[in-house]
């Protein structure tokens, strides 16, 4: 009998476009002997629909169904998704999916599923709560004022003003794919840049903006965590903003990233222990600044990381002798594994 995994994908969340080419890149990936793949959408309003079924990899013009071609009255009940044996998948981005909700909602129905558990997912998923937690265990990080709700906005751009140098970054706590960040550089832009950040979440962060390299390590395992050599983000624009992630394919991988042997060491050290203490499970891209002179900041975590074939996340395995297909065989065991823990 083939193992049943179940791939979530789509979501409420604004990154729902990015969990798609995740979903899809898996779906192609699988090892078929081992597993059939059932596949259910989310839609923009959380609505769960039944979509496809693979027994076999499916063909290259096969897509995976979404908003456009779905059938918004075949929707199920969430829990129709229950299914004994089977291991669940949530490919999905930002809020509602990488937050906790989902992982809650599948510890409820007694299903093993891959990725953060509850705990991960709901302090990674807000930048906030990120820079206090690791706070506590000594990761550096860069200096921010946090903006909770929008009464103490003047208050608050004082605050900036006073303690950190512009420019700055103003980010929701809990998002992703760059959505609803910018990059200000005077204390005029301050307050629309706020504005803009509060369209999706009542939690904002101002962060100091340094001028950095952007490397990152991609971290596997539950309680035996293990990291991958960093790889670069290598960038010819002035963020890493959603245009230049998903649209413009400005972007070039450098994998390892040419770093020095101590830096190196240092990232994938702090990686680990910023995993650990997240109570970090499955799997996390750990994303860093490094400064010319070799500072270097942890700036988040992203418990689940773009998992096309083509993103760092699996790239950086690969570099590590651990292909695409083998990499989704290892979570699937993880997500196995937590679920003998919990049950
Ligand atoms: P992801 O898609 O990786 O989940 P995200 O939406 O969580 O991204 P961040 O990684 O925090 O957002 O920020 C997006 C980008 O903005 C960064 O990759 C970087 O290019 C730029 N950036 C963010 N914060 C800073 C900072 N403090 N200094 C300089 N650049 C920054
Ligand atoms: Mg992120
Ligand atoms: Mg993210
Ligand atoms: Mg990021």
């Amino acid at each position: 009998m083939k193992e049943v995994l179940i791939l979530l994908y789509g979501g409420r969340s604004a990154e729902r476009e990015v969990s798609v080419l995740s979903a899809e890149s898996v779906m192609r990936a699988v090892d078929y002997s081992k597993h059939t793949v059932k596949t259910f959408f989310i839609s923009h309003q959380g609505d769960f629909i039944k979509t496809q079924e693979f027994d076999e990899k499916p063909d290259e013009d096969e897509k995976l169904m979404t908003n456009s071609t779905v059938e918004l009255s075949a929707k199920i009940k969430p829990s129709d998704i229950y299914e004994e044996g089977a291991v669940v998948f949530p490919v999905l981005h930002g809020p509602m999916g990488e937050d906790g909700s989902i992982q809650g909602f599948l510890e409820i129905l007694k299903m093993p599923y891959i990725g953060p558990n509850i705990t991960a997912a709901s302090v990674t998923m807000d930048k906030i709560m990120t820079k206090h937690v690791l706070d506590t265990v000594g990761v550096p990080q860069v200096p921010y004022v946090a903006v909770i709700g929008q009464e103490s906005i003047a208050e608050k751009i004082q605050e900036v003003e006073d303690n950190l140098v512009f420019p700055v970054f103003v980010k929701p706590a809990n998002m992703g794919s760059s959505v609803g960040i910018s990059k200000i550089d005077s204390v005029d832009q301050l307050e629309d840049g706020l504005r803009e950040a509060f369209k999706y979440d009542n939690r904002v962060l101002v962060e100091q903006g340094v001028d950095a390299r952007e490397i990152e390590v991609a971290v596997l395992g539950n309680l035996d965590v293990k990291a991958t050599l960093a790889g670069e983000v290598v960038k010819d624009v002035a963020f890493y903003d959603y245009n230049s992630k998903y649209i413009d394919n400005k972007i070039t991988m450098d994998i390892p990233a040419h770093v020095d042997e101590k830096v190196m060491k240092n990232l994938r050290h702090y990686a680990k222990l910023a995993y650990r203490t997240v109570n970090g499970s499955g799997l996390s891209r750990c994303d860093f600044f490094v400064t010319k002179e070799g500072d270097f900041y942890l700036n988040e975590i992203n418990a689940i990381p773009g998992f096309t074939q083509f993103s760092m996340y699996p790239l950086l395995w690969e570099n590590m002798g651990l292909p695409y297909a083998d990499l989704i065989e290892e979570l699937i065991n993880l997500g196995k594994e937590a679920f003998e823990v919990r049950e």
